[in-house]
């Protein structure tokens, strides 16, 4: 058995009163696209920022490549944070996309590319471009560097996004709603960036309605619902017989 890219343990978080996740046990496989479907409010984003560290889980574990992210946590419960310097070496295997670009609007495309291997990673300026340019090629967009993002469609604009995530070179790509806010003519071009690169064999997690995407890309469907996981099996599972009355009204609402 080889090592899970993600393993989430026993993942409870809450904010203030309110219990978001209510123990999440979950495994990513290396190299394999998990597609987390859910109702809006489910816990879908929380459960992916927890799995980036944009967020600090309340209990429970999580391990990136067999490291514990953030916190370890024995029997009784007790917590302790790592250092923040083997945190950092650990996130820096995460990668992740947003419903919203983000994009720094004063730069170019090979200027949000190349901006964090220039501030984070000391590259030299040369070195930097270089890099994100042979990213912009992969994303299909080399045409595209010099411009601005209001010069580029919103398609345009998340792989870009999607780009300046690639160049760090992450280890799991966590997708959160990536075509969500883009017009239904421009989602295909994201998703066939994605589908290249699931091709390539990224680990990759992904939040979206795009249920052909999830049918024909994921290999793991997970079906999360007032943040507990319900289902979790192949696609060919999911979509061609949903036992469950909570994943059956679901998808009866998206396909
Ligand atoms: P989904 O992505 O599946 O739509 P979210 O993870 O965004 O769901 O949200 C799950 C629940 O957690 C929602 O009820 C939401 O209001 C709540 N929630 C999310 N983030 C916060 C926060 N920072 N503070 C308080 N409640 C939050
Ligand atoms: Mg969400």
């Amino acid at each position: 058995m080889s090592v899970p890219a993600i393993a989430v343990s026993n993942l409870v978080k809450t904010f203030g009163e309110t219990t978001v996740l209510h123990g999440i046990d979950l495994i990513i496989e290396p190299g394999q696209v998990s597609c987390l479907i859910g109702p809006s409010g489910s816990g879908k984003s929380t459960l992916l920022r927890c799995m980036a560290f944009l967020e600090e889980a309340t209990r429970g574990t999580i391990a990136i490549n067999g490291e514990v992210l953030g916190f370890t946590e024995d029997s009784q419960g007790r917590r302790e944070r790592i250092s923040a310097a083997a945190n950092r070496a650990i996130r820096a295997q995460i990668g992740m996309v947003f419903q919203q670009f983000n994009l720094w609007p004063h730069m170019t495309a090979l200027g949000n590319v190349s901006e964090a291997l220039k501030t984070v990673h000391k590259m030299s300026r040369k070195a930097a471009e270089d890099a994100a340019m042979a990213q912009l090629v992969k994303v299909g967009l080399e045409a595209r560097a010099g411009h601005y993002p209001s010069q580029l469609s919103g398609g345009q604009q998340q792989r870009v996004a999607i780009a300046r995530a690639l160049a760090l070179k992450p280890k799991i790509m966590l997708f959160d709603e990536p075509t969500s806010s883009l017009d239904p003519e421009l989602t295909g071009e994201v998703l066939n960036v994605m589908r290249d690169l699931a091709a390539e064999g990224m680990t990759m997690v992904v939040v979206s309605h795009e249920i052909g995407f999830a049918a024909t890309v994921g290999q793991q469907i997970i079906f999360l619902d007032h943040g507990k996981v319900l289902f979790t099996g192949p696609p060919q599972e999911v979509f061609k017989k949903p036992r469950n009355p909570r994943l059956e009204q679901f998808l009866d609402t998206y396909l």
